[in-house]
């Protein structure tokens, strides 16, 4: 597969403009109030409020670490020798983490080696680079963890200068994973890129599906791909990527700047049907990225996606993240929805386990902005006692949507 050569500073102009909110070729101006409203601020406004009040105060009471090696206070994990986190407790189900990433950052350094192996995976809340680690508080959406500071340089800040190019993406790679996923007793990872429409082109699809080829990963890397709404070539690129082994594909509308039930994306859900593509969407708000792009992942938009495409299996990303609120009717309306746990705190995810019976939650981690064991420990907390539930969200559900999602043709 062609690679393309990617030039910083173009990106920097991208980002640039990003970061302003300004309209790339993908997106519009004209749209009816409804989309957005002030209600939809406020709601944002409250949920923040609320996690902060009722942190601590659910039936699991106060889970809060110092840094990802402070989850050793529970009984399924321990510090080895090396002081690394280790799953000690083997006989849980080996998981499946259905929403994983490699480092981004090949977007501004295509030198960055993805078959390195490094002492430690500094992740995007790098939660053990200190002594003590940072707060780590299972019990509120899992970005709140994040200090402003560290928010600001994380994402739409220090991106463009290239901070993830630098030290945090070199850790980022297949044989770092691959470590964690088996110190953490994860058997298999989806691997999800986002296709980003970037004026000079960007193919993260093809480097990550060749990368996990030359690694040999293959049997533990579920092939993931991603193609803009707006790219021209999309519905060729689908399938060359469905015909290459993606079994997932991921759709961003935050970053792709493109309503879910827009008609080029309804168009696209057709192929993907016909392709046996599992659907996975980025959903809801996390509440850091621009208020500009809030919009579009209002969980309402992803409604007539669902409700047309029967056929088709739609993972909610984030289970709506901040709106979970709103995204976890849908999943008990619609039984091709699927909600990915990752970021939930601990309360609410007991509270979806309630309501939907946990048929269709799925293991998922946002590897590398964090380390797995942390979305691992919510779902062993949740399931304490539930030996049955416990092998249906770490893994058996993963297998089943991956083998109701088969192609059609
Ligand atoms: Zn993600």
């Amino acid at each position: 597969m062609m690679r393309t050569h990617i030039h910083r500073r173009r990106f920097l102009q991208f980002a640039a403009l990003s970061a302003a909110g300004a309209c790339l070729p993908s997106c519009s101006n004209e749209e009816p109030g409804e989309r957005y409203t002030a209600a939809d601020i406020d709601r944002l406004a409250q949920q923040r409020v609320q996690e902060g009040v009722q942190s601590s105060q659910g039936p699991f009471g106060p889970l809060r670490f110092k840094g990802y090696r402070g989850l050793a206070e529970l009984p399924w994990f321990e510090l080895d020798t090396d002081g690394e986190l280790r799953m000690v407790d083997l006989d849980l189900p080996k998981a499946i983490d259905m929403h994983c990433h490699l480092g981004m950052s090949l977007l501004l350094a295509p030198e960055v080696d993805l078959h390195q192996r490094t002492d430690r995976v500094i992740h995007l809340l790098d939660c053990d680079a200190t002594e003590p680690g940072c707060d780590l508080d299972l019990d509120v959406y899992i970005n709140r963890n994040f200090t402003d500071e560290a928010l600001d340089e994380l994402w739409w800040g220090s991106a463009a200068q290239g901070l993830w190019g630098s030290k945090r993406a070199v850790t980022q790679t297949i044989p770092n994973l691959l470590h964690e996923m088996n110190t953490c007793n994860v058997e298999r990872a989806s691997i999800l890129p986002i296709a980003f429409d970037l004026p000079f082109g960007d193919d993260l699809t093809e480097r990550w599906i060749e990368a996990i080829d030359i690694a040999g990963a293959g049997n533990r890397l579920i092939l993931g791909c991603s193609v803009h709404p707006q790219d021209p070539a999309r519905f060729t690129r689908l399938r060359d990527y469905a015909a290459a082994g993606a079994r997932i594909i991921k759709f961003h509308p935050t970053m792709q700047r493109a309503y879910p039930d827009s008609p080029v994306m309804m168009e696209l859900y057709a192929e993907c049907e016909r392709l046996g593509l599992i659907v996975f969407f980025h959903c809801g708000r996390a509440g850091i990225e621009p208020e500009s792009t809030h919009r579009y992942a209002l969980p309402r938009h992803y409604e007539a996606a669902l409700k047309t495409y029967p056929g088709v299996q739609f993972v909610l990303g984030h289970s709506g993240a901040r709106d979970v609120a709103e995204a976890l009717p849908l999943a008990l309306r619609y039984d091709n929805v699927w909600l990915d746990t990752h970021g939930q705190g601990v309360t609410t995810l007991n509270t979806m386990l309630q309501r939907t019976g946990g048929e269709r939650m799925l293991f998922g981690t946002d590897w590398p902005f964090y380390h797995l064991a942390a979305s691992l420990a919510k779902l062993l907390i949740i399931t304490e006692d539930q030996p049955g539930k416990r092998a249906a969200l770490l893994r058996g559900n993963a297998q089943r949507l991956l083998h109701l999602a088969q192609r059609n043709t």
